[in-house]
């Protein structure tokens, strides 16, 4: 009998798990432990069967008829369901022992949408995880579309990493093409976001969830800037999430990244440190910044400075001809030292802003991501110090050297 019951076990275990789940849960197994196969569909009879049991059991039918039917009536009835429970038990049995060494001992598969979130997913992860990072180095994140075969890795990954608040405008085209199976974190959404500066406000922007909403332009809600990767109290929040999303699906493996998350996030610590007393140097009148487009808006926040850019927050829209008055007014007004070109951005309009205004151009930075391995922004830290000793080699004045 019983090793009758294993060998059938053992042969459609992928059926009987499906509609276990259908029982116990009324639903699919969560994904990372167990997801049908696509065409598979289990028979309408055995689901039927199995949901029958289910409710009757859970409703007190037996005790509800008892009074009515007679024992010879109720007795096989009873003997079958304690049967079933018995076998369901069983399977629970089996079917736990078996999803429980998948989930301890199976990498985790994951993949990050961007290349800062590349470097946080490795980091945490170390040996337990695999990180394939779909967009590359260099690539303008703003403008990237995922082929036939990106979707294929996202539907195969246990973790999608994006950095959200729209960043990725594709996403809603993933989650339609892979029926939801994909599992999307957007981490971005997690974080306390700053909104996009408006136009002629030359102020560090309002922190979001502090309700400073006293900008009453009339120009509406200004878009969350997605660039949240730029202050890196963001990141070391961003570490925490990775490492507890990876918690989540690995519990055994917990203490691994805990210990990696806290590793990096020391060093994301000093360099906040070496950031600061670098912005120290440069004072009050030299904190105007300009670049090509509104990616700068954290860092500017971290180091009270004031955030002016040529462009909105993506890299592909175009600033009209009022805004390009603007800034050269703005340019002349406050003595600019410098404005910044951006890597991936379009840098036509920076150079008839300088021809324009006869300011110098202060240096590419790295807005929307690292730069590749040969480059001197190859890890977030490198990329980082890039940034700031950029803008403030080009933002500070000769005579302020001596000062400090
Ligand atoms: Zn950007």
């Amino acid at each position: 009998m019983h090793t009758t019951i294993h060998n059938s076990l053992q042969f459609c275990h992928v059926r009987v798990r499906y509609r276990l789940t259908h029982v116990l849960n009324g639903s699919h197994w969560s994904k990372g432990v167990y997801s049908p196969p696509q065409n598979f569909s289990p028979s309408h009879t055995a689901v039927a069967s199995a949901r029958r049991f289910y409710s009757t059991a859970q409703e007190g039918g037996a005790a509800k008829n008892t009074t009515n039917d007679s024992f010879a009536r109720v007795f096989p009835r009873v003997m079958k369901r304690v049967h079933n429970l018995l076998f369901l038990l069983f399977l629970s049995c089996f079917v736990a022992a078996e999803s429980a060494t998948q989930d301890t001992n199976s990498t985790l598969h994951v993949v990050a949408l961007s290349t800062v979130l590349t470097e946080v997913a490795r980091e945490v992860g170390g040996d337990r995880v695999q990180v394939i990072g779909l967009v590359q180095p260099g690539v303008d994140p703003h403008g990237f579309d995922p082929s036939a075969a990106d979707v294929r890795k996202l539907e195969e990954a246990d973790i999608a990493f994006a950095s959200g608040l729209n960043l990725e405008s594709y996403l809603d085209r993933v989650a339609i093409a892979t029926a939801g199976k994909t599992n999307i974190v957007r981490i971005g959404e997690a974080l306390p976001f700053i909104r996009m500066s408006a136009d002629d406000d030359a102020t560090p922007n309002a922190m979001h969830g502090h309700h400073h909403g006293g900008h009453a332009n009339g120009k509406g809600e200004r878009e969350p800037d997605p660039h949240w990767w730029h202050s890196i109290d963001n990141m070391i929040h961003a570490t925490g999430l990775v490492r507890a999303e990876y918690t989540r699906q690995r519990p055994a493996w917990g203490e691994d990244f805990s210990r990696n998350a806290k590793l990096y996030q020391q060093r994301l610590t000093a360099l906040k440190e070496w950031g600061a007393s670098q912005m120290s140097t440069l004072p009050a009148s030299s904190r105007h910044f300009v670049s090509s487009h509104d990616a700068f808006g954290y860092l500017a926040h971290d180091y009270g400075l004031a955030v002016h850019s040529i462009s909105g927050l993506s890299t592909e829209s175009e600033p009209d001809a009022r805004r390009m008055t603007e800034l050269v007014n703005l340019i002349r007004r406050e003595h600019i030292r410098a404005i910044f070109a951006e890597e991936s951005a379009n840098s036509r309009l920076l150079q008839n802003l300088a021809r324009e205004t006869g300011v110098r151009i202060g240096g590419a930075l790295y807005a929307d991501g690292l730069g590749p391995a040969d480059s001197d922004a190859a890890t977030y830290g490198a990329m980082y110090r890039h940034n700031v000793r950029t803008i403030v080699e080009s933002l500070r004045s000769p005579s302020d050297d001596t000062s400090k």
